[in-house]
């Protein structure tokens, strides 16, 4: 598995001749531009875990003649920027649903801010993207806030528990301070991802984790991508340049 960053929580990820990109609202380096010139694949697929600017920009528009299928969380319908799309090309997918063809199968969950998070199997490789969805902890909020993050966190977690996946896409935001890592720390725990991408956080320095972060006797590889267009290839042994 080839993964590049984009910026914010957009990534090109491939998978053979497979081309999963998530989020993809501004690609300064050509990422994507690159790969479609290349046409060296045979099936591509363009995620949109929610209709949030930083997450959705119409330039995605650009690639409609040879994608295969744009897959959208259910928001981006209600959207203007979503009647750009040929809409034969568009999977609309509301939250719990599934949707699949020959090359991918996709699940898509709950978020705890909007939209959906995304589990994606090709041939076996389960790519888990997670959108916006976290334990949004924010020190400043009053208590009460911070309780109903906290509990629609952990509801969203019930339905993830033990969920299996080669990769996971997570929010690590410096925004948040100390608590960055709260939701990724707990999903890395209570789910069987083998390696962890982090994400949502421009603008702040890389992340790593604190100590007992994978918990006891555990330790999964980890990548935290600063730059746009900073790649790694992903093998069981983990993330290598
Ligand atoms: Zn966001």
């Amino acid at each position: 598995m080839e993964i590049t960053y984009l910026l914010n929580s957009g990534f090109l990820v491939r998978l053979g001749r497979t081309l999963l990109v998530f989020d993809d609202f501004e690609d300064s380096v050509h990422v994507v531009d690159r790969a479609v010139e290349q046409a060296d694949f045979d099936a591509f697929y363009i995620f949109v875990s929610h209709a949030h600017f930083d997450h959705f920009d119409t330039h995605i528009c650009n690639y409609a003649d040879c994608v295969t299928k744009y897959v959208f969380s259910n928001d981006v319908k209600h959207t203007r920027r979503s009647r750009i799309f040929p809409s034969e090309k568009i999977v609309y997918m509301k939250r719990y649903s599934a949707w699949q063809d020959t090359h991918v199968s996709v699940r898509s969950f709950d978020s705890t801010d909007v939209g959906t998070s995304f589990l994606v199997d090709v041939g076996g490789t389960r790519v888990f993207h997670a959108g916006d969805f976290n334990w949004w902890h924010w020190t400043g909020e009053p208590e009460k806030e911070r309780l109903l993050a906290r509990n629609a966190f952990q509801k969203q977690m019930k339905k993830l528990e033990g969920l299996e996946a080669e990769v996971a896409f997570f929010p690590v935001d410096g925004r948040m301070g100390d608590a960055w890592e709260m939701g990724a720390k707990e999903f890395c725990a209570r789910t069987g991802t083998k390696a962890l991408v982090t994400m949502h956080n421009v603008g702040f320095p890389a992340w790593t984790p604190s100590p007992g972060f994978f918990g006891e006797g555990r330790e999964i590889p980890y990548w935290t991508p600063v730059q746009p267009g900073e790649h790694r290839i992903l093998e069981k042994e983990g993330f290598r340049e």
